[in-house]
């Protein structure tokens, strides 16, 4: 099936009765030339361009729950390349371009909106570090424009300029940063995946990855055994366990991430706003919602749901850098389970089974990185090679210190990312 403005018409005209189901609910094969664990954003785009790009299309995402329960789901749908390391900046910059044109691609609205993105800084120090992050991402080819205070108060007019703790002298201004909707991204790469041929099996967990003489076999879940021959772990917050199924011990720890939603309003936040010293950023969604967050539970756990001073927290933060939203009601608060690694970048590669393969690592800013991470992914399982954009990803990293990716230079301590 595919969308177009004639066939929306027609529906609309005829009750829309028309539509079929977006993706066929398979009953698992015995076996798959490849297996995916975890019908989440990364691994719904790894079986994609699996299917898309190599040509695999015996293969199967396995999902424990339903398709786009995880994080996928929960995010705060934040897409951006303002990424400053080498190794970071050119994988996030791919990313961006396959976001530019994933509509086209996947035949599906994924509501991408390139609003632009603006990080404010509070102190001449803080101005320097944003200047060297935009020449860094013009250098990688993205966009970056420094703001100064008054440039920043024209584009976001509302927020509270000479606030005492921390007034605002600027910003940077990534035009093509943006946002996209969550759950559209994850129907739209499982529709496409389905419709190459890629089994989506949902409520299909795995508990066992079976092994035989150092080469992965097959996987075991709660609807029987699989063989494959090639498996991808793509987790997320769950990466600890189910590597553990395959005795790995991961540089890892799990921790929540909340977000919160307010009633519908009128458009009044044009932009993704960040403001890093309060530890609080915001959009507005198109249904009206303003969509915010702040920074980790910091306490690892499983539970996707987080705890009061967290919330008191962002509260504070929002009122901080824009009074107003004290009016507005909040109607919904979540959790997302982290997948935390000590240097805040991500893990794709090999491991030590042959056959066995590892997407994961994203901390809180995954979303963006879904394209991109199923494209490097699939490249990695297809080819047994790292993608060029994906180099930097290697989970040895963590065993010998070297190539180490600090984006934040927080240091390799996850409850301070
Ligand atoms: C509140 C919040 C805000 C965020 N905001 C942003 C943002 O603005 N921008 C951004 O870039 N990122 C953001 N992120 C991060 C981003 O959402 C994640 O990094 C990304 O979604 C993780 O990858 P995923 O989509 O594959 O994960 P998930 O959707 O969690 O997919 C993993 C899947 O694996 C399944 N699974 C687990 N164990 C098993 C098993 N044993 N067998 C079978 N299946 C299994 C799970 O059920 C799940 O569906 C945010 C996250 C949260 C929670």
């Amino acid at each position: 099936m595919r969308f177009s403005a004639l066939k929306i018409l027609r529906e609309g005209l005829s009750g829309n009765r028309g539509w079929t189901p977006h993706w066929r609910d398979p009953a698992p094969k015995a076996e798959y030339d490849a297996v995916i664990i975890g019908g989440g954003g990364h691994g719904l785009s790894t079986a994609y361009y699996l299917a898309k790009n190599h040509g695999m299309t015996n293969i199967a995402v396995l999902e424990k729950g339903y398709l786009g329960g995880g994080n996928v789901g929960r995010n705060t749908t934040i897409v951006r390349a303002n990424y400053f390391l080498p190794g970071n900046s050119e994988f996030y910059s791919h990313s961006l371009k396959l976001w530019e044109g994933l509509e086209e691609d996947l035949n599906y609205n994924v509501m991408h909106s390139q609003r632009g993105l603006i990080n404010l800084f509070h102190s001449d120090g803080q101005r320097d570090a944003f200047a060297r992050r935009g020449n860094a991402m013009i250098n990688q080819g993205d966009d970056a424009v420094l703001l100064d205070r008054e440039g920043v108060r024209r584009m976001l007019p509302y927020l509270d300029f000479e606030q005492g703790r921390f007034p605002i002298h600027g910003g940077l201004y990534h035009p093509r940063g943006g946002t996209a909707r969550h759950d559209a991204v994850a129907w739209g790469y499982a529709r496409g995946a389905d419709s190459r041929g890629v089994d989506l099996i949902q409520n299909c967990e795995v508990t066992g990855i079976d092994i035989e003489g150092g080469r992965v076999t097959g996987v075991q879940t709660s609807r029987g055994p699989i063989r494959a021959k090639k498996v991808g772990i793509v987790v997320a917050g769950r990466s600890g366990q189910v590597a553990a199924m395959a005795g790995m011990r991961l540089p890892i720890e799990s921790h929540v991430l909340q977000a919160f939603v307010t009633e519908g309003l009128k458009p009044v936040i044009d932009h993704v706003v960040s403001f890093g010293m309060g530890h609080f950023y915001i959009s507005q969604s198109d249904k009206g919602g303003l969509v915010f967050g702040g920074d980790l539970d910091f306490y690892a756990s499983y539970a996707q749901r987080g705890n009061l001073p967290m919330v008191e927290h962002v509260m504070e933060a929002g009122m901080t850098l824009m009074p107003m939203i004290g009016k507005a009601k909040v109607l919904r608060s979540w959790g997302g389970i982290m997948d935390m690694t000590p240097d805040g970048s991500p893990i794709i590669d090999r491991t030590g089974v042959e056959g066995l393969y590892l997407d994961a690592g994203w901390c809180y800013g995954g979303f963006k990185a879904v394209p991109a991470s199923g494209w490097c992914m699939a490249h990695l399982m297809a080819t047994d090679r790292p993608h060029e954009a994906a180099a930097g990803f290697r989970l040895d990293r963590f065993r010998d210190g070297y190539g180490l990716m600090d984006e934040e230079g927080t240091g390799a301590q996850h409850n301070l990312h």
